[in-house]
């Protein structure tokens, strides 16, 4: 069965159950990696809304949440990206494990040019955490890229957060554009 996004027709790719039970693996995988330390996560918003706070649900060590907001521009199905210059931060990342959560890399620019700007303001150790990723458009190599959902194809997805024109963020299940 498909559904109608804005302009485009749309067909389940993964399901509310299937991305349950990856984001309850990784919160577990969380909670073992960051036992001894007070993790700061920082979650990008607006496509990670959804699976920050269903992550956050998993994590029982104490941990600190902050959110920054990218400028990226991707009103298509195709990456152009404006990037804000300032990251808006309201915790001291200096010395401190810190873990950003991202809803999907693509190209990896964004998550380069987030990981370069993190850095300088020197956190103990920097990690990445992506619901999604699309290993055959990735540009860049990202190593602090350890937690990864689901691997795609390289085709453009929305809901659980993630949109086209805006639309679609609010669906439970992960949808993949038809043809
Ligand atoms: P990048 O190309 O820099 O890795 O990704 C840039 C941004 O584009 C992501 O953070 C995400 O907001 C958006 N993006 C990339 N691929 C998709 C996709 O398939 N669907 C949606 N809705 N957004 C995407």
């Amino acid at each position: 069965m498909t559904k109608q996004i804005a302009d485009l027709e749309f067909e389940i790719l993964l399901t509310a159950d299937k991305i349950e039970e990856r984001v309850k693996a990784i919160g577990a995988q969380l909670n073992e990696d960051y036992n001894n330390s007070v993790p700061v996560f920082i979650g990008v918003l607006n496509g990670s809304f959804l699976f920050i706070a269903d992550l956050i649900k998993q994590v029982s060590i104490p941990c600190e949440i902050n959110f920054t907001k990218l400028a990226s521009y991707y009103g298509g199905t195709s990456s152009t990206l404006k990037i804000r210059e300032d990251i808006d931060l309201t915790v001291d990342i200096k010395g401190r494990d810190v873990l950003i959560i991202e809803d999907i890399v693509d190209t990896g620019n964004t998550a380069h040019y987030l990981i370069q700007k993190l850095k300088e303001r020197e956190p103990a150790s920097l990690r990445l955490c992506s619901l999604l990723l699309k290993p055959a458009a990735l540009q860049k190599k990202i190593e602090e890229l350890k937690y990864v959902g689901f691997e795609i194809e390289n085709e453009f997805v929305v809901g659980y957060g993630l949109d086209y024109k805006e639309m679609g963020r609010n669906l439970k299940d992960i949808y993949k554009k038809v043809g």
